[in-house]
C-alpha cells in the first residue's frame, strides 16, 4: 500500500513483535492496514492478526460512558467516587488494603502514572499485571544471570545466526512475523538450522531440522546436561568465563552427574537425538536461543532461563552479533511494563527495592510515601483480595476472571471485594461485568503513546480514530484520579508527551551507567515524530545489542551462573493428563478484539483438546467429539482435536475462549495457583485434569 497524506504510522496492538502498522482512515469510515516497510520489526510485514486490525475497529461492545453500578453516570462522579473510596480505604485500611491489577496491553505512558500513584503518592507496591503470567521468569532469571533485567540481543542476530534454537515457543502462531523472518533467513542461508524443543510438534516444528519432543518441564534438565557436555569436550569459551563471569564452578558440580543417559530418562529424549542437539550446539558458535511461554509459565521457569543463559555464558556467546539467550515476550508492551515498574517486585526505571532507589524515587517525585517494600504478585494478590485484605481493586485492560489461575476463585474473590474499578474499552468482559465502577477507556487507533517490544525497541501508537462515546486514554483517568486524591502538582500532565519526558528523565536521574535502562538520550526529543529506537538511548544513541564488552550489571560487573539442579519429571496421576495451555494462531488473548473478525474466527472456530490417539483411545474420545476435562478447581467442555502431533499423557487446550464465546470453555479455570518462588509466574502449563466424553 503506498503511503497517503491521511496514513498514519502506528505500531499492532497484539503480540511483542512489536509490528509496525501504517493506518489509512477511509471517507467510509473504514481503515486500511498495511505493515510498515519501514519500521524495523517487521519491513512491511503482518501476519493474519496484525492484517486483520482494520476488521476489529467497530464500535460492538464499547463501553462508551461512565458506570456506577451498571448505570450511566459522569466522568465527575465516577472520577470523584473512586477517588474517595480509594482515599477512605487507604486512610481506614493502610496503603496496602488497595491494589491495581494492569496489563500488557497498557501504553508506557499509562502505566508509568498508575505505578507512580501507587508506588509514589498511595506508598504501597500493589500494583501488579497480566504480565506476571507472560515472561515474570525471564525477568527474574535475567536480574539473577546480568544483575538487570535486560534482553542481550535483537531481532537481527535471529538472521544472522547458524543454528537457531527455539524453547517452549510456537514461534509461527505466536510470533509470526519474527518467524517469517527466519524461515526467510533459512531459505537464503540453508546452512542454518532450526531446533524446536516442545512437547508438541506445533507448526513450528514443520520447519526444524531438529524437533526434540520433551517432556513437560524437562527443559532444565536438557540444558544442565548441555553445560556438562560443552564442559566435557572444552566447548567452553575459559577466557570469557574467567574474566566476565562467576560461578561457573558451582554450577558445573550441580551438572556433572546429568549424562546423556540421565538427560534421557528426564526428558523422554533419546540419547540420539540429545547427542545431535550437543554437538550443533558445540560446534555453532553464532547460536540464539530463543525461549517464550513454555519456559517461563512454569513453577520452575526462573531455574529453566538461567539453564539456558548458563550454557551462553559457558561458550561466551552473548552481546555478539547472532548469538545470545532471547526472550521474546507475549504482550505488546510487557518490556514497556518492566520499564517503569509495573512489576509489584519492582520499581520504576528498572530499579530494585532498595534503599538507595526509594530515596532517589523519593527526591525525584518530590513524595514521602514512597513504597517502602514490594507489593503482591498477581496470584498472591487475588488470593489477598478473596481473604479481605485487598478492599478496593482498579483492573485496567485486563481480564483475570478468564486469564488467571484459579480463574472461578478469581471470580468469586472479585465479586466479593468492596469496591472493584474496571477501566476497559469493552463493556461485557467476564472482569468487568463484575465491576462497581466501570470507566471507558480508549483503543488502539484512539490512543497515544510507546511501547517496547521485544528487542527493546520503543515505538509509537499513534491514533487515527476519534475515541466514541466519552472514553477517554488511561493515563488521563489514572491521572484524573490521581489529582482528586490530592496530588495534584504530581499529576499535572496534559498530554502523554510529558509522561515519556518525565520518565525518561527519571530514567537517567543519577544513573551513571549503572542501570542498564536509560533513556536520557530522548529527553528532549521530539514526541511526535520519534522513531523506533532500541534502549538504553544515551546522548540520542540507540543500543542494538548489550554487554558487548563483557562488562554486565551486577556489582562487580560479572555475570552470574546460577547452579540450577533440574527438578524431578512432571508426571501426571493415573488416569491423568498434563494439561498444557496456550495460544492458536489467529485470536489474542481473550478474544475481546480478534473475535470480531470473522476471518480470524474461522480458523478455529471453538475451543480445543488436542490428544494424542493412543490417550483418546484409552478414554474412549472420538475425534470432533465433545470432551470433558476436569479436576478440582473446574471443568470445561471443549472439542477433542486428537492428532499424533500431541505428545502421549499431555492435552493441550488454548487460553482465549470465555463466557462471551464459549459457555464451557474457560480453560484457565483448571489451573491450579501454583507459581515459581523466584519470579511468581504461575505454572499455565502443567495443571493435572482428568478427561472424558461429555
Ligand atoms: Fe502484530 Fe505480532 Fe502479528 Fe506483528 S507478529 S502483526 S506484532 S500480532
Amino acid at each position: 500500500m503506498s503511503k497517503s497524506s491521511s496514513t498514519i504510522r502506528t505500531t499492532c496492538p497484539y503480540c511483542g513483535v512489536g509490528c509496525g502498522v501504517l493506518a489509512t482512515p477511509q471517507p467510509d469510515g473504514s481503515v486500511i492496514i498495511a505493515g510498515d516497510p519501514e519500521h524495523p520489526a517487521n519491513f512491511g510485514r503482518l501476519c493474519s492478526k496484525g492484517s486483520a486490525l482494520g476488521e476489529t475497529l467497530s464500535l460492538d461492545g464499547r463501553l462508551l460512558y461512565p458506570e456506577i453500578g451498571g448505570e450511566r453516570a459522569s466522568w465527575e462522579r465516577a472520577l470523584d467516587l473512586v477517588a474517595k473510596t480509594f482515599a477512605e480505604t487507604i486512610a481506614e485500611h493502610g496503603p496496602d488494603s488497595v491494589a491495581i491489577y494492569g496489563s500488557g496491553q497498557l501504553l508506557t505512558e499509562d502505566y508509568y502514572v498508575a505505578n507512580k500513584l501507587m508506588k509514589g503518592f498511595i506508598g504501597s507496591g500493589n500494583i501488579d499485571t497480566n504480565s506476571r503470567l507472560c515472561m515474570a521468569s525471564s525477568v527474574a532469571g535475567h536480574k539473577r544471570a546480568f544483575g538487570s533485567d535486560t534482553v542481550p540481543g535483537n531481532y537481527e542476530d535471529l538472521e544472522l545466526a547458524d543454528l537457531i534454537i527455539l524453547v517452549g515457543s510456537n514461534l509461527s502462531w505466536c510470533h509470526p512475523v519474527l518467524y517469517q523472518r527466519i524461515i526467510k533467513a533459512k531459505a537464503e542461508r540453508p546452512g542454518m538450522r532450526i531446533v524446536l524443543i516442545d512437547p508438541r510438534r506445533t507448526t513450528t516444528a514443520d520447519q526444524a531440522d531438529l524437533h526434540l519432543a520433551i517432556k513437560p518441564d524437562g527443559d532444565t534438565a536438557l540444558f544442565v546436561g548441555l553445560l556438562k557436555s560443552l564442559a566435557e569436550r572444552n566447548a567452553v569459551d575459559a577466557e570469557f568465563i574467567a574474566e566476565s563471569t562467576n560461578g561457573f564452578g558451582a554450577a558445573l558440580d550441580v551438572a556433572r552427574s546429568w549424562n546423556l543417559e540421565r538427560v534421557a530418562e528426564a526428558t523422554g529424549l533419546s540419547v540420539r537425538d540429545i547427542a545431535v542437539f550437543y554437538d550443533w550446539f558445540a560446534e555453532t558458535t553464532r547460536t540464539v536461543t530463543v525461549y517464550s511461554q513454555g519456559v517461563n509459565q512454569s513453577a520452575t521457569g526462573t531455574d529453566k532461563v538461567n539453564a539456558i543463559v548458563n550454557v551462553h555464558l559457558a561458550t561466551g556467546r552473548i552481546g555478539m552479533p547472532g548469538m545470545g539467550p532471547f526472550s521474546v515476550t507475549g504482550q505488546p508492551n510487557a518490556m514497556g511494563g518492566r520499564e517503569v515498574g509495573g512489576l509489584a517486585n519492582m520499581l520504576a526505571a528498572h530499579m530494585d527495592f532498595e534503599p538507595a532507589n526509594i530515596d532517589r524515587l523519593r527526591r525525584f517525585w518530590r513524595s514521602e510515601r514512597v513504597a517502602q517494600k514490594p507489593g503482591l504478585k498477581a496470584v498472591e494478590l487475588f488470593e489477598a483480595i478473596a481473604q479481605g485484605k485487598v478492599k478496593a481493586l482498579w483492573i485496567m485492560a485486563t481480564n483475570p476472571v478468564d486469564s488467571m489461575p484459579e480463574a472461578d476463585k478469581v471470580r468469586a474473590a472479585i465479586r466479593a471485594c468492596q469496591f472493584v474499578v474496571v477501566s476497559d474499552m469493552n463493556a461485557a468482559t467476564d472482569t468487568a461485568v463484575e465491576a462497581h465502577v466501570r470507566l471507558p477507556a480508549a483503543g488502539w487507533g484512539e490512543k497515544n503513546g510507546t511501547v517496547t517490544n521485544s528487542e527493546r525497541r520503543i515505538s509509537r501508537q499513534r491514533p487515527f480514530l476519534a475515541a466514541p462515546g466519552e472514553a477517554k486514554p488511561d493515563w488521563w483517568i489514572v491521572t484524573q484520579v490521581a489529582r482528586r486524591m490530592g496530588h495534584t502538582a504530581a499529576f499535572a500532565y496534559e498530554r502523554p508527551a510529558d509522561i515519556f519526558a518525565e520518565h525518561a528523565a527519571l530514567s537517567g536521574f543519577e544513573n551513571e551507567g549503572n542501570r542498564d535502562f536509560d533513556l536520557s538520550g530522548l529527553m528532549h526529543a521530539e514526541y511526535d515524530g520519534l522513531q523506533p529506537v532500541q534502549w538504553p538511548v544515551r546522548a540520542v544513541r540507540s543500543t542494538a545489542r548489550m554487554f558487548t564488552d563483557g562488562r554486565f550489571f551486577t556489582p562487580d560487573s560479572r555475570a552470574r551462573f546460577v547452579a540450577v539442579a533440574p527438578p524431578p519429571p512432571l508426571t501426571p496421576p493415573p488416569g491423568m493428563l498434563v494439561l498444557n495451555t496456550g495460544r492458536v494462531r489467529d485470536h489474542w488473548h481473550t478474544m475481546t478484539r480478534t473475535g470480531k473478525a470473522a476471518r480470524l474466527s474461522a480458523h478455529m472456530a471453538e475451543p480445543f483438546a488436542e490428544l494424542h490417539p493412543d490417550d483418546a483411545i484409552e478414554k474412549s474420545i472420538r475425534h470432533a467429539s465433545l470432551v470433558r476435562l476436569e479436576n478440582r478447581h473446574g471443568s470445561v467442555l471443549v472439542r477433542a482435536l486428537v492428532t499424533e502431533r500431541q505428545q502421549k499423557g499431555s492435552v493441550f487446550v488454548p487460553m482465549h475462549w470465555t463466557d462471551r464465546f464459549s459457555a464451557q470453555g474457560r480453560i484457565d479455570a483448571l489451573v491450579g495457583g501454583q507459581t515459581d518462588p523466584q519470579s511468581g509466574q504461575p505454572a499455565l502449563k502443567s495443571a493435572m485434569v482428568v478427561a472424558g466424553p461429555a
